[in-house]
């Protein structure tokens, strides 16, 4: 089985890094041209230069997902650049983990921004486009811990379990256009987010997963573009978990 996504029209947030960037080059690697936001332009280019060496097309675009304005105007713009949009990821994600005792509302609320609220303003201003795209795709990369909670995260939890109600709902709404919505979930992935952590604290981690290692960005990259073809068409309103087994 081959996938194509060929000529697709493809946006991806917080594809400076790790997954997403992951994600980007998967999607220009079936054949997708593809619009990368995040805030540093220096490492949005550099991912634009290796779409460009597989012969697709790239837009870097430098944008502070909380500015609401800001994301409506360049989503707007892209879609007249491009001529459409077929397929959305919202992976831009942020954590401010502590305990809930200490954690302070303004960085609950900076993480409810960029993860939830973010997503909900690419999503609103590119809604139009999806509709109109007869291969109409929604990515949302959630998190197992949205699935499971986790102690000392409650406010990236909670982001991440909001957009699973958030996905289910536009899989509703998009139904009858034939496009479809759904969530990644990934587990522990090897990224700058995770580097953060011990040796210990890692191993610790490892001795949890099934599968007994950390996951790579390709294999959350994989997911995606198969949940952008044509082959997953009859797939929408889903949480495909990708975690070693983690949380089964
Ligand atoms: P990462 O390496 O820290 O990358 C985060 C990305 O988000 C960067 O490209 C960053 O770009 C972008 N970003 C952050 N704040 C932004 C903002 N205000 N506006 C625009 N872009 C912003 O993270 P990752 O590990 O690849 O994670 C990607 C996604 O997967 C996140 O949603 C995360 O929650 C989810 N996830 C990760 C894991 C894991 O184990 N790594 C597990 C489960 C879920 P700039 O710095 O250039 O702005």
């Amino acid at each position: 089985m081959q996938i194509s996504l060929l000529d697709r029209k493809a946006l991806v947030t917080g594809a400076s890094r790790g997954i997403g960037r992951a994600i980007a080059l998967g999607l220009a690697g079936a054949g997708a041209d593809v619009v990368l936001v995040a805030t540093n332009e220096a490492l949005l280019s550099e991912v634009a230069g290796e779409i460009e060496a597989l012969g697709r097309q790239a837009l870097v675009r430098p944008v502070d997902l909380r500015d609401g304005e800001a994301v409506t105007a360049m989503v707007k713009e892209v879609s007249k650049t491009l001529g459409g949009l077929d397929i959305v990821v919202n992976n831009a994600g942020i954590t401010a983990d502590n305990l809930l005792m200490r954690t302070k509302e303004a960085d609950w609320s900076r993480v409810l921004d960029v993860n939830l609220s973010g997503a909900f303003r690419v999503t609103k201003a590119a809604t139009r486009a999806l509709l109109k795209s007869k291969h109409g795709r929604l990515i949302n990369i959630s998190s197992v811990v949205g699935l499971t909670g986790n102690a000392g995260q409650s406010s990236y939890a909670a982001s991440k379990a909001g957009l699973i109600g958030f996905t289910k709902s536009l899989a509703q709404e998009f139904s009858s256009r034939g496009v479809t919505a759904n969530c990644v979930a990934p587990g522990f992935i090897e990224t700058d987010m995770t580097a953060a952590l011990t040796e210990e604290q890692q191993a610790m981690i490892c001795e949890r997963i099934p599968l007994g290692r950390v996951g790579s960005v390709g294999e959350i990259a994989a997911a995606c573009v198969f949940l952008a073809s044509d082959q997953a068409a009859y797939l929408t309103g889903t949480v495909l978990r990708i975690d070693g087994g983690l949380s089964m």
